[in-house]
């Protein structure tokens, strides 16, 4: 958020630079990990991106229609609405780009020479004497057919595969693609492009000697989290797609390995799988639990609904200087903890000035961040919220006249301290940060609810319930259910009127990811 991102040597490039190059990449097949480590490189460091329909743009650059950089094509053709950019303009476009000096990388859907016309545009290179390269991508018919859990060759089932277009219509003399010898091929049958032409392609192999109770499955939207796939046979799907509104982008598979899927459809039964949840933690944090959900099928959307700012440190660096005057060092939050370790190791020391202190955290993500520091904590709660540190520290006897160093957020409640209070310690509480409400992606967040399309929201504090109502509108927060990461921040989303349909039971993110999966 607020950082773009620069190419890497922080270079202006394109200006001096005599010699422009076209990189024909293959985004792959909408999965945004599915795309090439060498693409990937490539688009980082790119002056412009040409892209199409079929690259999910989730992998351009963050930043670069804000900032303009790199520079952004959309060139997208759809079938059936009126092509808006021809391939000429396309060629001409790379053309003029690449002359002005450019690293231009031209992002194609899948593979680029796989029905793509990707070579067209090579060709269109080499005639202008534009230097370009090619960078393969995972092609829709590998990649489809193995998130359906469907294997195109299997010992004993299938030992070829052919990628066949549907654009040549079997019905239409000019066809250049021989039905009747790929209906003998024997092997697995993969079909681009062919939602209007499947009952005559159907009808070509079958009048080929293909058997009509082939199975053969349609895969629309592969490897998206709205991926969908139906199952029928040679004769029946053509009729059973159109049924079921089968639509572009599709590929269909005709082949006995489809009898597999039943064992090997790993994609589409992950427990979320299709379902539509919110992340609200700030953006620095979300990633960790989006990869979780994600990972358990859902199709993630995150709307940072808090943002973490430093407050005025110079009164924890003045605690640090004189950290050996203390007994406890007790944190409450991860952000705390680093905040705490770049002013330490800022002020030139390390985690030997920690070594005659007993260190407690009220969790244990907490805890898990200080052992990253080399730091195991002397007491941890068995129940994670600060009631649960509370009774373990009443079990102790050292308490009483202690010095205790507490470092927290800004606005956390003020029980522990008080509890530390009573137990006769001296306390002080330093405030590192503060969450902010950062409402980016209200708006589309808004939409999605509003068209019904959003099964959960989950909250990890009190603090990101009161920013995500503040971001989208009392009324609209009122009308998705929610999952929680513990007690606190349920009873804010009561306070605030939505319903809690899951809790974790430890606060910690697998356990609320189980919540999540336990509510729907
Ligand atoms: N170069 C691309 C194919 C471009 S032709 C590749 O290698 O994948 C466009 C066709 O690809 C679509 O009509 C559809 O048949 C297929 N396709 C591309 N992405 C797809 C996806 N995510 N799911 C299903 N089919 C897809």
């Amino acid at each position: 958020m607020g950082q773009e991102r620069r190419a890497p040597d922080g270079k202006e490039r394109g200006a001096g630079v005599t010699e422009g190059k076209v990189f024909l990449v293959g985004a792959g097949p909408g999965d945004p990990g599915l795309i090439t480590v060498r693409g990937k490189q490539l688009i980082e460091m790119a002056d412009a991106v040409v892209y199409d329909a079929l690259a999910n743009s989730i992998l351009l650059p963050p930043g670069a229609r804000t900032t303009g950089r790199p520079e952004l094509y959309y060139v997208g053709k759809r079938s059936g609405a009126k092509d808006t950019v021809t391939q000429d303009e396309i060629n001409s476009l790379l053309v003029k780009l690449a002359r002005e000096g450019k690293r231009v990388v031209r992002l194609k859907g899948g593979d680029p020479f796989v029905f793509g016309r990707g070579s067209e545009e090579a060709q269109a290179m080499n005639d202008a004497s534009v230097p370009f390269e090619i960078v393969p991508g995972i092609t829709a018919g590998i990649a489809a057919p193995a998130y359906a859990g469907i294997p195109v060759t299997h010992r004993g089932l299938s030992t070829s595969v052919t990628f066949v277009t549907g654009h040549e219509d079997p019905a239409k003399p000019t066809t250049q693609t021989n039905w009747a010898a790929l209906a003998k091929s024997g092997g697995t049958i993969v079909l681009y492009m062919g939602v209007k032409t499947l009952s005559n392609v159907s009808a070509a192999l079958i009048g080929g000697g293909m058997p009509g109770d082939i199975p053969a499955a349609a895969i629309q939207w592969a490897t998206h989290p709205k991926q969908r796939t139906v199952v029928a046979t040679l004769e029946t799907l053509p009729a059973k797609a159109v049924e079921q509104n089968v639509s572009a982008p599709v590929i269909t598979v005709i082949g006995w390995s489809i009898v597999l899927r039943d064992e090997l459809n790993w994609f589409e039964r992950r427990p979320l799988f299709g379902r539509r949840i919110v992340v609200t933690r700030a953006a620095q944090q979300a990633a960790e639990l989006s990869e979780r959900l994600r990972e358990l099928g859902a199709d993630v959307i995150e709307m940072p609904a808090t943002q973490i700012a430093r407050l005025d440190l110079a009164p924890l660096r003045t605690e640090i200087d004189r950290l050996s005057l203390y007994n406890w060092l007790i944190f409450t939050s991860k952000n705390a903890i680093s905040i705490f370790w770049e002013q330490l190791l800022g002020a030139g020391k390390d985690a030997r000035v920690l070594a005659g202190l007993n260190v407690a955290a009220v969790g244990p993500a907490t805890a898990g961040a200080l052992l990253e520091h080399g730091i195991a904590v002397d007491v941890i709660p068995t129940r994670f919220v600060a009631e649960g540190l509370i009774e373990m520290l009443q079990t102790r006897d050292d308490l009483g006249g202690a010095k205790v160093l507490y470092v927290t957020a800004e606005g956390a409640r003020d029980v522990l301290p008080q509890a530390l209070k009573d137990l006769g310690a001296d306390v002080t509480r330093i405030e590192t940060h503060r969450s902010i409400v950062d409402g980016e992606g209200a708006e589309k967040l808004v939409r999605a609810i509003e068209a019904g399309n959003v099964d959960l929201v989950t909250f990890t504090s009190a603090s990101a319930v009161r920013g995500y109502v503040d971001a989208v509108g009392e009324d609209v927060a009122l009308r998705v259910p929610a999952a929680s990461i513990g007690p606190q921040t349920s009873d804010a989303l009561r306070e605030a009127g939505i319903e809690v349909k899951g809790q974790a039971e430890e606060s910690t993110l697998d356990s609320l990811a189980s919540a999540v999966v336990g509510a729907l």
